[in-house]
């Protein structure tokens, strides 16, 4: 009776994901599928006839449930890739984002390799940042900082798992967490930017995502203000500042940054021809 084919359990379960808004149905249909037989999506090409046991259908069947009912397909599987990399993530992390690459596109323009250049990751959630960057530039030395201990403790098992040794992790408030005295060369975040009332609070994945780590007061400036006035006096001379921000807070963002004594800011585009990143030297 309850007997599916891993073809005939993929069409099913694309049929119900396709109610979801903006997802790609059969993509996901596959992602849960492998995730619930712990295979490899290619598995699934493989052997389109093969039987589900009732066990790994039932499996299969209550998270294409949760997913329906909007729960982040990252969070039911745990793992979301960035970079190349594969991370865990959790619901204490936000899910790293695509247009985030830009920061680290931008970082590695700034950081020579083989150079003992130090930098600090704020706000480092799943660790997506540090960890990007660790990987490109090995012989640098990043310390990744969280206010939350528990995304905290996600990005530390990422930096393990992922064999990054050379990042250091500290607990605390933006500038607040980071080594007293030490000047870095770099000071990078993707911060909190949206404003409180914005509805896409609501839409998506974001709903399922920490508040903390999205909503950021009236204008979504609060913590990019904080930063940016903080950073000065962690920084060494001819050290960059380099934030993510709103798609509409270009201008905004490279004011803030004028005026706590940055030069040379700008801010660059993402892939969908958004401003997305802006940047500053002391
Ligand atoms: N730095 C992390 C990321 O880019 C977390 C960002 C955040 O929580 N605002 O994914």
């Amino acid at each position: 009776m309850n007997h599916r084919t891993i073809r005939d359990a993929l069409q099913e379960a694309q049929q119900q994901l396709a109610a979801l808004p903006e997802t790609e149905p059969r993509l996901e249909a596959e992602i849960l599928l492998g995730f619930s037989l712990n295979k490899q999506r290619s598995y699934l090409y493989a052997w389109p006839d093969r039987s589900l046991e009732p066990r790994q259908l039932t499996r299969f069947l209550e998270l294409v449930t949760r997913r329906i009912r909007g729960e982040p397909i990252a969070y039911i599987t745990g793992h979301r890739e960035f970079w190349s990399l594969d991370l865990k993530v959790t619901p204490d992390t936000l899910i790293p984002r695509p247009e985030t690459e830009l920061l680290i596109e931008l970082a590695l323009e700034l950081i020579p390799s083989n150079s003992s250049f130090t930098l600090a990751d704020l706000g480092t959630g799943s660790g997506a940042i540090a960890a990007a960057i660790a990987a490109e530039r090995p012989t640098s030395r990043i310390v990744a900082t969280d206010i939350s201990p528990p995304a905290l403790r996600a990005a530390k098992y990422n930096f393990k798992h992922l064999n990054l040794i050379n990042i250091q992790t500290h607990e605390g408030a933006w500038c607040k967490a980071l080594p007293q005295g030490h000047k870095f060369n770099l000071i990078i975040s993707n911060p909190p930017y949206i404003p409180d009332s914005d509805p896409h609070l609501t839409q998506g994945d974001l709903p399922w995502e920490p508040r903390d780590a999205l909503a950021s007061g009236a204008d979504g400036l609060n913590d990019i203000r904080h930063i940016i006035e903080q950073s000065p006096d962690h920084l060494a001379t001819g050290g960059w500042l380099l934030l993510e921000h709103g798609y509409d807070q270009g201008s905004k963002v490279r004011r803030l940054f004028k005026a706590h004594g940055f030069r040379q800011v700008s801010t660059r585009q993402d892939l969908a021809g958004l401003d997305r990143v802006s940047k500053g030297q002391l």
